[in-house]
């Protein structure tokens, strides 16, 4: 009797440390924020850049209950999570970031696990890559090229919709990759990047904004790159400074939605820890990013999944079109 007494008091007091430890996975993330102003940085002179229009291709969306995706925030406000592609085009060449999604997608994932097809892969399709190019007047072959945030599928799913347009990939993050293995998961990745030729760049030029490297694209510092890491190895950002609209710095998955890093806070512990290469080398890559994003006010940091956000840089955008109309 006293035996089952006690196995009872265990479980019980068990149930109740598992129910506290779940609770406190809901709430807000203790992060060592500094906000003392370092020194003033200099500032660009934004008229000297070209014109560089930019627009959000958005492919595909699933909403998440807030708090998945923002540790701490309401389990019960839903939030929209995009898949887009970033067309951009400069003086000097027509390209993506990132490739959204292609109208082959479910074929592509139908060799995935039903657990996998039905959480992390889990979308409604909205335009594939070509319907938007078509859309835009545009034939595949006239993007010189796809630069990739980083090899996950959902950045290179659009690829087998622009078949022969070179993709440009970051060492670091190729090399991590590990195409070469023979898992269920790099199969997918293989399929998905197809016949389409592999340039591999490095980050290797001087740090940049408080970024540890960078690479500058064209060599007039409108595009520059700068590593990332955590949510992969080789996860790459890119700044785009132009002459005709506000500073923009794509953030490939460093952060999934603007909350991440504006609080900061990652997404809940059940979903960063499935998506995360490295959880420490992450969490100081967001917070550099909320360092960042509170010195410069004046950059909008747009993360590769925040479709809210997305569709208010493509509000101004389209604003600021018809106003040069
Ligand atoms: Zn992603």
């Amino acid at each position: 009797m006293k035996i089952r007494n006690l196995a009872l008091a265990g479980a019980i007091s068990l149930g109740a440390v598992g129910a506290g430890l779940a609770l406190k996975s809901f709430l807000p993330q203790k992060f060592p924020v500094l906000h003392e102003l370092e020194q003033p940085e200099k500032m660009l002179d934004m008229a000297a850049f070209p014109a560089i229009e930019v627009a959000f291709l958005r492919c595909g969306s699933v909403t998440w209950p807030e708090a998945v995706m923002v540790r701490g925030t309401s389990l019960l406000a839903p939030c929209q999570v995009g898949y887009s592609a970033v067309l951009i085009r400069h003086p000097k060449a027509t390209f993506l970031y990132d490739t959204g999604l292609g109208g082959d997608i479910y074929l592509f994932l139908r060799e995935q696990s039903l657990f996998f097809r039905s959480t992390l892969a889990r979308f409604t399709f909205e335009q594939s890559l070509a319907g938007h190019l078509q859309r835009l007047g545009m034939r595949p072959s006239d993007l010189d090229f796809a630069l990739i945030s980083h090899l996950h599928w959902d950045h290179i799913a659009g690829v087998p919709d622009i078949p022969k347009v070179p993709l440009r990939i970051g060492r670091v993050e190729y090399e991590a990759a590990h195409l070469d293995r023979n898992d269920r998961r790099r199969q997918l990745l293989r399929g998905l990047l197809g016949e389409n030729t592999v340039t591999l760049f490095e980050c290797s030029g001087p740090a940049y904004e408080g970024f540890s490297s960078s690479l500058d694209l064209f060599g007039d510092g409108s595009i520059v790159l700068v590593p990332l890491p955590g949510h992969t190895a080789g996860n790459v950002g890119m700044f785009i400074n132009r002459s005709n609209g506000s500073r923009l710095f794509l953030l490939g998955d460093a952060a999934h939605l603007a909350q991440n890093y504006l609080l900061p806070a990652t997404p809940h512990a059940l979903f960063w820890s499935r998506v995360t290469w490295n959880d420490e080398i992450a969490r100081q890559t967001l917070l550099n990013l909320h360092h960042f994003s509170f010195r410069h006010p004046e950059v909008t940091l747009v993360p590769m999944h925040d479709a809210q956000l997305q569709e208010a840089c493509m509000r101004v955008e389209q604003q600021a079109g018809a106003d040069v109309r």
